[in-house]
């Protein structure tokens, strides 16, 4: 049986520096070589650092300031993934020398399914990472070849990714001022190369043809695009292309995460989506972030960036309109206990969590909701469709 360590790898790439590693069959990266025995902590990996620790008076983690935000400027918030508040807030930190550089995830200019790390100087090179991608990222790999320890970085990075970073800064603390501000954005899970082969071939194209490609952004949610070769195009709502392809064939630990929306960072953005009769709309509009501070460099940092009058923000008064409007958020940490639970009591391995711990959580759920999950669970791993 592969370890926990193997078998939840988040494929950040901080291990990179001392493992030798490849990228697998599902497009991920991963060790090959024994991480413990190459001298890397894996204390700091995600299945150990996300424990189940949770506070029940704090349902979206810890939390300063909840907003509503986005850019001031227009462009910037159509081309972004929803209003653009990661984009103007990085651009922010590096127009006023707060930070040397923004470590972020770009399009792959081989392939534009997949990513690759870059890190930004510049407002317009920032801008240029604008936008969800909907598959498999390593910000970390090559990570200190990338950086230089006396200069500031802002990292930009998914909320497993930003929670190894930050449990790996607890033990080495000689590199904290080098990573100042540690961004995250709500993250439903990362796909893999085939469900994006899926999406591809269901729009008419495969990679072989493929020109260019742009899951969501120039606009709200704003359409998927693929370009290919010979001067064809095709659209697919986001709606679809997330919700019935892609976010249906994830990265194995995604099924186990149940903090999506980067409690580790100092402020984190999703979808801060309208409600029309309770249930998130992906009608088009003008974008807009639920934007979480976390901390006090995360509640500076938007402080700084409104006073700028390069952000705009608007009341968030009852966090309980968030459950409605990321109601898989909200319901992957209400529900994790009943699954662990049933995983367990099937002999199947988990990761480290303590159901004490992830119990807080289940409270919200009606009894007749967990109970159905459970037994859906134990059907599903009697059906063989978890291992
Ligand atoms: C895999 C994935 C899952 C998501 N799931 C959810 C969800 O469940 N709920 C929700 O509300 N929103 C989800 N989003 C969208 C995300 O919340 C928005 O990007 C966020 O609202 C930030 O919006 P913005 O307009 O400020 O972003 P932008 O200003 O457009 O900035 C986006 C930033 O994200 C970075 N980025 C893009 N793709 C990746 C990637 N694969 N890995 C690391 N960094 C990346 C870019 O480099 C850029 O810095 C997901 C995005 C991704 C990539």
């Amino acid at each position: 049986m592969a370890s926990r360590v193997e078998r939840y790898c988040c494929g950040c790439g901080l291990c990179s520096g001392v493992c030798d590693h490849h990228i697998d069959a599902r497009g991920y990266y991963r060790p090959t070589s024994d991480p413990e025995e190459s001298g890397f902590d894996t204390s700091v990996c995600y299945c150990n650092s996300l424990t189940g620790a949770g506070n029940p008076s704090a349902p979206w983690g810890p939390l300063l300031t909840a907003c509503y935000s986005w850019s001031s400027n227009p462009d910037v918030r159509h081309a972004a993934s929803s209003g653009g508040t990661l984009t103007a807030l990085c651009a922010h930190l590096l127009r006023n020398g707060m930070v040397d550089g923004v470590v972020q995830v770009s399009t792959d200019p081989e392939d534009p399914m997949r990513t690759t790390t870059v890190v930004s100087e510049t407002p317009d090179e920032v801008l240029a990472c604008a936008g969800s991608r909907y598959t498999a990222s390593s910000p970390y790999v090559g990570l200190f070849n990338r950086v230089d320890q006396g200069k500031r970085y802002a990292v930009v990075a998914k909320p497993c990714d930003i929670r190894v970073l930050r449990s790996w800064l607890v033990g080495n603390a000689d590199w904290k001022n080098t990573f100042p501000y540690l961004l995250s954005f709500f993250c439903g899970g990362t796909p893999t190369a085939q469900a994006n082969d899926r999406l591809l071939a269901s729009m008419g194209g495969s990679r072989d043809n493929l020109s260019s490609f742009r899951y969501r952004g120039c606009g709200w949610p704003g359409m998927t695009t693929a370009a290919f070769e010979g001067g064809t195009a095709a659209e697919m709502e986001y709606e679809k292309s997330w919700g019935q392809i892609l976010g249906r064939d994830l990265q194995e630990v995604c099924r186990f995460c149940w903090e999506g929306t980067g409690e580790a960072a100092d402020l984190s953005c999703g979808d801060g989506w309208y409600l029309v009769g309770g249930h998130p709309s992906f009608k088009e509009a003008d974008g807009r972030n639920v934007t979480f501070a976390r901390t006090k460099a995360g509640e500076e940092l938007l402080r700084s960036a409104v006073a700028a009058g390069v952000l705009e923000t608007s009341p968030l008064e009852d966090l309980e309109v968030v459950n409605e409007m990321q109601p898989g958020q909200c319901m992957r940490k209400s529900a994790m206990h009943s699954f662990i639970l049933a995983m367990r009591l099937a002999r199947k391995q988990t990761p480290s969590y303590s159901l004490r711990q992830l119990a807080c959580w289940q409270k919200r759920l009606p009894l007749a909701v967990r109970c159905k999950m459970f037994l859906g669970t134990l059907r599903r791993i009697a059906s063989g469709k978890i291992e």
